[in-house]
């Protein structure tokens, strides 16, 4: 297949947190492999920034092993390597401090797209935008990425947004969530509103509901104390699922450009009803079979916080009445799983013998593992037994369907472009960041009461706690087999 690829425009990125983890694991292996393609021009510049001490020929060493760890031994792959290599340049920067700034400034060119991709903790937003402002290195049309966790209320994220503000104009942020950068979460919107086939059928008289998963198989290991303050609702609910959420349930924008989606997400929020804590399940791993529990990691024994949450969430719309979302995230689950499920009603009057487990038409769109689309659906049982019938899936997994087209491209590599195409479509706007936080903040708020109920227990390796799957049975629903 001819590569689609499109080159983007020579760019100066800089890279504060350059020695750490999360530029390691996907950063620079990503901007490795839009080089590697030949989407990141030859002429473009990655300046790493962080406080160690060290050359560029140490910063070139650090990435290439980066890059060997994510890629393997791809020889043909890693033939790009060197090149690669070369664009990259390091300044020690103290982002509290007055050192290192001046040679950054002096390393950055003119006349090319200036970005400065913050991947270190939010407590340095500020002070680092602060910083390229009074320092004269942000230009009128330089850009700032910020990652995740962006604030872990309202205030705080309204403080973060006034900090990046004082600095950046709100058309030069990009406030990263990954989750938008997956394929089949663009797909999602391909298949919504450049198909007629569904967009008829995408309300409530057709639609009985929706269940988005994210289910992970890891716990939190490494990451105990810092999860401990985040929980699964700050952690995952208000943020990635809130995307998936807001994606699905949309009004279709009126072009693909970034105030007519962002704006329709928007109004997603606003319309989300108050969640009652009865239609919310909680849920803390324990140890099965000599394995480990969430309190061994949290550094509290008695802690409180969820590491799995299940929720029956309303969209108080004309599109949606009587169509809930029954979102589900949670670490420790029988399977790493993510999808968005749509499960529509059955036929209003059958004329078949009545099927046993029937479960009914539902398109998921699978984001991970396989990324790719199922869509179930009932036909005849094959044979001579009579009108019997069952249900299979046609299913299509993109790097099939898709060759090479079709693999999944990290959803950092394609954020990174954007923000040098200078499309903000994929990144969340702060008036939605803040939108969130309003409506996860009371929910929060009732966990930290004295008498709020904690968490069920739930076996490491399972399902998530038995509220969860009363949550859906009392609606005479079920949830979807994790992974199965
Ligand atoms: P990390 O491994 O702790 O790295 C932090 C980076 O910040 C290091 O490069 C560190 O380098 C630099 N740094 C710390 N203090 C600094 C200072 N005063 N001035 C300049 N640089 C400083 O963290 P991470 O996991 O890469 O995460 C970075 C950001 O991404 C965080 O906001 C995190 O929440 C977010 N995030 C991470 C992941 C992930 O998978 N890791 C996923 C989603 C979001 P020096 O010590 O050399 O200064």
């Amino acid at each position: 297949m001819v590569s689609r690829v499109i080159p983007v425009e020579p760019f100066d990125l800089v890279l504060f947190g350059a020695t750490g983890d999360l530029a390691y694991r996907k950063i620079l292996p990503g901007l490795f492999h839009r080089f590697q393609v030949e989407q990141m021009p030859a002429d473009a510049r990655v300046i790493g920034a962080a406080r160690t001490e060290m050359t560029t020929e140490g910063f070139r060493d650090h990435v290439a092993q980066a890059v060997r760890d994510a890629v393997g031994d791809d020889t043909e792959v890693l033939k790009a390597l060197p090149a690669f290599l070369e664009c990259l340049d390091y300044v020690p920067v103290d982002a509290m401090g007055d050192g290192g700034w001046d040679d950054l400034g002096d390393k950055l060119r003119d006349n090319v797209v200036r970005a400065f991709y913050l991947s270190v903790g939010p407590r340095f937003f500020g002070p680092i935008a602060g910083a390229l402002a009074k320092r004269g290195l942000a230009t009128p049309e330089s850009r700032i990425v910020v990652e995740k966790p962006f604030g872990h209320d309202l205030a705080s994220a309204k403080a973060l947004n006034a900090d990046l503000r004082a600095a950046f104009r709100e058309d030069q942020i990009y406030r990263i969530d990954h989750y938008l950068g997956k394929e089949t979460v663009q797909n999602l919107m391909a298949l919504r509103f450049a198909n007629s086939l569904w967009e008829p059928l995408w309300n409530s008289t057709h639609i009985d509901h929706v269940q988005i998963t994210v289910a992970e198989s890891l716990g939190v290991e490494g990451r105990g104390e810092y999860y401990d303050q985040s929980g699964a609702m700050r952690d995952m609910v208000q943020n990635h699922l809130m995307q998936l959420l807001c994606l699905t349930a949309m009004e279709p924008p009126s072009k693909f450009a970034p105030t007519a989606v962002r704006d329709e997400k928007v109004k997603v929020i606003h319309a989300l009803e108050p969640v009652p804590l009865s239609d919310i399940a909680r849920g803390q791993y324990r140890a099965r079979d000599g394995g480990d529990s969430y309190t061994d990691h949290a550094g509290d024994p008695r802690s409180n916080t969820e590491s799995f949450i299940a929720m029956k969430v309303k969209v108080g719309n004309w599109r949606w009445a009587g169509t809930p979302f029954y979102l589900r995230t949670g670490k420790k689950l029988r399977n790493r799983v993510s999808e968005i499920a749509i499960v529509f009603r059955d036929p209003p009057h059958m004329i078949f013998p009545k099927m046993e487990h029937r479960r009914g038409n539902a398109l998921v769109i699978r984001l991970q593992p396989d990324e790719g689309i199922t869509l179930r659906t009932t036909i005849k049982d094959p044979g001579p037994g009579g009108m019997r019938l069952t249900e299979v899936s046609l299913d299509m997994t993109f790097a099939e369907a898709l060759g090479e087209e079709g693999r999944a491209q990290d959803a950092y590599e394609r954020l990174i472009m954007d923000v040098i195409r200078g499309n903000q479509t994929l990144f969340m706007r702060g008036d939605e960041v803040e939108a969130a936080w309003e409506w996860a903040d009371p929910i929060i708020a009732e966990w930290q009461k004295e008498d709020a109920r904690p968490p069920s227990p739930y076996d490491a390796g399972g399902s998530g706690p038995e509220d969860s799957l009363m949550l859906l049975h009392r609606d005479g629903r079920r949830w979807r087999e994790i992974g199965g």
